[in-house]
């Protein structure tokens, strides 16, 4: 399935834009995938960038729009190949996955695709194809979508050989955000060129809709990490030294969902609130039926734990997740 030749080959210095066809929808239009090219001046790796997997987490694209424009072609190494948005489906109707009537909808948990599959499948095989298979590292990167969530962090899988897995840490590391998460997906973008012992993580971080200062504060992180990670591949000049991080695995990942639907009102509600070591017992917030003007449920951390998920107040379905804590205990700070 692997093309030959990306299409970028013989691409010179400088920014290239095409859009990849998948298929026809009933509309009549083109599916059809953006995908941009950057290269520099002298050679180097070629770094892969994939966004808007979900189509309501659109705060990653901005923030890489705003990086990838401020870049010098002269100075940088290698290439960027950037699908600015995964699932222009999704994105289409602000949801979270493809609107189709059956199965396998999360084109998070269906790489590598199937060009003869459902139309997620065969959004993940063009990407596969003409990106994937081309790419020296990759990071699949994810924001908070709709619901005002705020999150700070990078997911990788841990669970490769130990050269592989020291080769993800570095790169999540790189980022510098004040958490790094084991977190496995399988059939995700990243797992799956892990399979083929290639680099790849999951950053995860800020959300949508949050107020010009956190909007702010969120996408210089995420221009931050993207320039820390470049240097770490040695596409950019400069060294690398993370932050101290917390590392937790999915035993330390508590959630805190609520298990009815109603207002919550969020008591962490601030970009700095996460990374705070909050004790067994506290109150993170409340569920209030908007019908009744009742409390239905006040939610409380299940252990001593640092905040790594939180929300604004807002509506939520019973069952999502509200808030999630790496239990303290569970955890590790890395220097
Ligand atoms: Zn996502």
């Amino acid at each position: 399935m692997s093309a030959e030749q990306p299409l970028w080959s013989g691409q010179k210095e400088g920014r290239f834009f095409t859009r990849i066809d998948v298929t026809t929808m009933l509309n009549g239009a083109m599916l059809a995938l953006p995908l941009h090219v950057i290269t520099g001046r002298s050679p180097g790796p070629t770094f892969g960038i994939i966004t808007n997997t979900h189509g309501d987490e659109f705060l990653a694209t901005i923030a890489i729009r705003q990086f990838v424009n401020a870049l010098d072609m002269t100075t940088l190494k290698g290439r960027i190949a950037l699908v600015s948005v995964a699932n222009p489906m999704a994105t289409a109707h602000f949801g979270r996955q493809t609107p189709e009537q059956h199965g396998r909808t999360d084109l998070h948990e269906v790489y590598p695709g199937n060009a003869r599959g459902n139309t997620t499948q065969m959004i993940a095989a063009a990407i596969t194809e003409n990106v994937l298979h081309h790419v020296d590292a990759l990071i699949d990167f994810h924001s908070g979508g709709s619901g005002g969530r705020l999150q700070a962090r990078v997911d990788y899988n841990s669970k490769t050989p130990d050269e592989l897995k020291r080769g993800n840490l570095a790169l999540a590391r790189a980022f510098g955000a004040p958490f790094v998460h084991e977190n496995e997906f399988p059939g995700a973008a990243a797992h799956y060129l892990n399979g083929r012992g290639i680099p790849a993580v999951n950053p995860e971080v800020g959300g949508s809709y949050l107020g010009p200062g956190h909007t702010r504060y969120y996408t210089g992180m995420m221009a931050d990490g993207l320039s820390g990670m470049m240097r770490h591949l040695g596409m950019l000049d400069g060294a690398v030294k993370p932050p101290k991080q917390l590392h937790f695995d999915l035993g330390a990942r508590r959630e805190i969902r609520p298990r009815q639907s109603g207002y919550l009102v969020s008591h962490f509600e601030r970009p700095d609130d996460l990374g705070r070591l909050v004790r067994g017992g506290a109150e993170l917030g409340e569920v209030i039926d908007i019908y009744s003007y009742r409390v239905l449920e006040k939610l409380v951390a299940p252990a001593d734990g640092y905040l790594f998920f939180s929300r604004y107040s807002g509506m939520v379905g019973g069952g999502t997740q509200a808030f999630a804590l790496a239990e303290a205990a569970r955890s590790n700070w890395l220097d």
